[in-house]
């Protein structure tokens, strides 16, 4: 079925169909289908919150004022996104400052996009005021009992926005292409701290009454907060570390080249825009790595190794204070502008930062997973520029393509004009397109005027458009190389023949980049001596190294290592990144001896999942159980 639609593909590209004319329809190109909003009719300037974070009931309560910018002077009604909100009533400010109470109507939920919130008015309200309960279910928030945090003692709350969970705790134009400041008020329980992406302060008062500003216009899905028992540490004058308390030292210590990160990163790109820059750790229930809140990084705690050798999340997170925050995607389809630009840059930092045997080692990697993830993915899911992801949730949609082949085409872009002149080129379409929200054709026009027109042999049209709207990797593509992985790899061979042992082999300079090497060559299944030879030298069962444990534990379920069966359990009960836990669910979900013990599992586990991990695990195991598979 692959081939089919890359010969149709081919086909199409020759005739010149393919290729997305955003030249004649980029308003096509810049509609967002995953928003009721009209923003060519009036968009959001500014949100104002004044929330209460209840515990107990497990809700936020309170009122959203919006400032409107009518941008058409016959619009009357004011579409939002919602999703499971409760309104309770919709006012707008009049001329003489009193308030007027408007007539709304909240549309059926839709299972993707939740209720269209339509608010009618006479004229054009400057300022809407919307008084909202949040559902206990809500999709952007996850509520967890004091024993789901690392004290024990105190509950926690963190939201996770992007893609479109926002519209699940505010009521707003829940798109990216609408940028708005914000400030808010948020009372909680005294003893709690609540944190915002926004001007937290080192030294606030822990009362339970809070107040932000965020100056700088951002779109919907970097609205966040968290509250729980966090404290501070500083690395640096502008930079640190909020985490709790059982948490702080040891991520302070990981983290603590922060400050170098960043002025790493402005040599290369400029200016970081944002003030301050602060880590707020997690639980692990967190179901991402990171989350790139700005001016607060959500991250989550398994990166904590010890060792500095994941620091790289660290540099991806901060990397979109540039790609992303500053320059962001339009819509979801056009999200390798966002993730791709920013795998990039954190792959220029890690070099910088690192060295380049380390940026090459986590290239070989990423490119890795790219070919192997594109085995599963529709040769539309493929492309750089996706099609119109109408009636799809963009969570489901986004993929290493995204990330990994948008990186690997600004690498190749590198490849062809040379560093210097692509370093100058990306730090002025930083500037260029600084606090604005664009589609794919907006940057390949940039690209044209400002790099290919001076340089017209560098790259082809042909190359340029295999590269946007082909499938697959590119042929012409150079794949990363490691000399430290050659060496893994005579090491695992010769391992795999029985010329050396285990103990014998020479892993005590390996970083996790090499350990994860390594398991990633070894082969599909493998024979029960080896496994226990190697779980004997390296304790891979019950490691607190996620990467590794992601890799192990499908390969010993794989393999009928049943010995691995505890930790497994204990592994996919404590962590709740989706990443790190999915490869083992999917193995276990392919062993007819598995899938029991994954739905045990899953139903132990699941309470302390995030939704959008319950989600995910849950899409896995339902297709057995619908169609009664043994
Ligand atoms: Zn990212």
């Amino acid at each position: 079925m692959k081939r089919v639609w890359r010969a149709m593909l081919v086909v199409a590209s020759a005739l010149g169909v393919v290729c997305v004319s955003w030249a004649s329809d980029p308003l096509a190109r810049l509609q967002d289908e995953h928003s009721y909003a009209q923003p060519e009719r009036v968009r959001i300037r500014d949100l104002g919150l004044d929330l209460r974070v209840d515990f107990s009931s497990k809700q936020l309560s309170g009122t959203a004022d919006l400032s409107l910018d009518w941008r058409d002077p016959a619009a009357r009604e004011l579409l939002l996104d919602t999703r499971d909100l409760d309104i309770v009533r919709v006012l707008g400010r009049s001329r003489d400052g009193g308030w007027r109470k408007l007539k709304f109507a909240l549309d059926a939920a839709d299972p993707v996009f939740g209720s269209k919130l339509s608010i009618a008015m006479r004229r054009q309200y400057d300022v809407v005021r919307i008084r909202y309960r949040t559902a206990s279910s809500a999709s952007g928030l996850q509520w967890l009992e004091p024993a789901m945090t690392a004290g024990g003692k105190h509950p926690f709350l963190f939201s996770q926005s992007q893609a479109i969970h926002a519209r699940s705790w505010v009521p707003l134009q829940d798109t990216p292409s609408v940028r708005y400041t914000y400030s808010a008020h948020i009372e909680t329980d005294a003893e709690l701290m609540a944190l915002m992406s926004a001007d937290n302060m080192p030294d606030e008062t822990r009362d339970g009454d809070y107040v932000f500003r965020m100056r700088q216009p951002i779109p919907s899905y970097l609205m966040a907060i968290a509250v729980g028992d966090l404290r501070f540490k500083a690395i640096s004058e502008r930079s640190g570390v909020w985490a709790e308390p059982a948490t702080l030292e040891s991520a302070v210590a990981e983290f603590a080249d922060t400050e170098r990160m960043i002025q790493t990163t402005e040599a290369l790109y400029g200016p970081y825009r944002w003030e301050r820059y602060d880590l707020l750790i997690l639980p692990p229930s967190f179901p991402f790595g990171g989350m790139e809140n700005p001016r607060l990084s959500f991250i989550t705690p398994t990166v904590i190794v010890g060792d500095k050798s994941l620091v790289s999340l660290i540099a991806h997170e901060l990397a979109h204070s540039w790609s992303g925050n500053l320059v962001t995607n339009a819509s979801w389809k056009d999200i390798w502008l966002n993730e791709g630009f920013t795998s990039y840059v954190e792959n220029r930092v890690v070099e910088a930062l690192l060295g380049v045997e380390q940026a090459q080692m986590e290239n070989v990697i990423s490119q890795n997973g790219l070919k192997a993830e594109m085995q599963q993915l529709a040769a539309s899911d493929q492309l750089l520029v996706l099609p119109a992801l109408t009636g799809r949730d963009p969570d489901q949609a986004l993929t290493d393509v995204a990330y990994v082949k948008g990186q690997w085409f600004l690498m190749f872009l590198e490849q062809r004009f040379g560093r210097e002149a692509f370093d100058a080129f990306l730090r002025s379409y930083f500037d260029h397109f600084a606090f604005q929200s664009i589609h794919s054709g907006q940057f390949v026009d940039y690209l044209r005027a400002e790099l290919m027109a001076r340089e017209p042999e560098a790259i082809s049209a042909l190359e340029l458009d295999a590269w946007l709207h082909e499938p697959g990797i590119p042929e012409f593509a150079v794949a990363a190389t490691s000399a430290r992985f050659a060496a893994v790899d005579v090491a695992r061979s010769n391992f795999l023949n029985s010329k050396v042992t285990a103990a014998e082999l020479p892993t005590t300079a390996w970083t996790t980049q090499e350990w994860v090497h390594f398991l990633e060559g070894l082969p599909s299944r493998m024979d029960g001596a080896q496994l226990v030879e190697l779980d004997a030298a390296f304790s891979f069962t019950g490691t607190r190294n996620g990467e590794l444990a992601q890799r192990w534990y499908p390969l010993t379920v794989r393999s009928g290592y049943f010995e691995a069966r505890p930790a497994i359990a204990e592994f996919l009960k404590r962590i709740g990144r989706r990443k790190l836990i999915m490869p083992t669910y999917e193995a276990l979900v392919d062993d007819p001896d598995g899938r029991g013990f994954a739905r045990d599992v899953f139903a132990a586990a699941r309470a302390g999942y995030h939704p959008i991990t319950t989600a995910s695990v849950e899409a896995l195991l339902a297709p057995s159980e619908a169609t009664g598979a043994p």
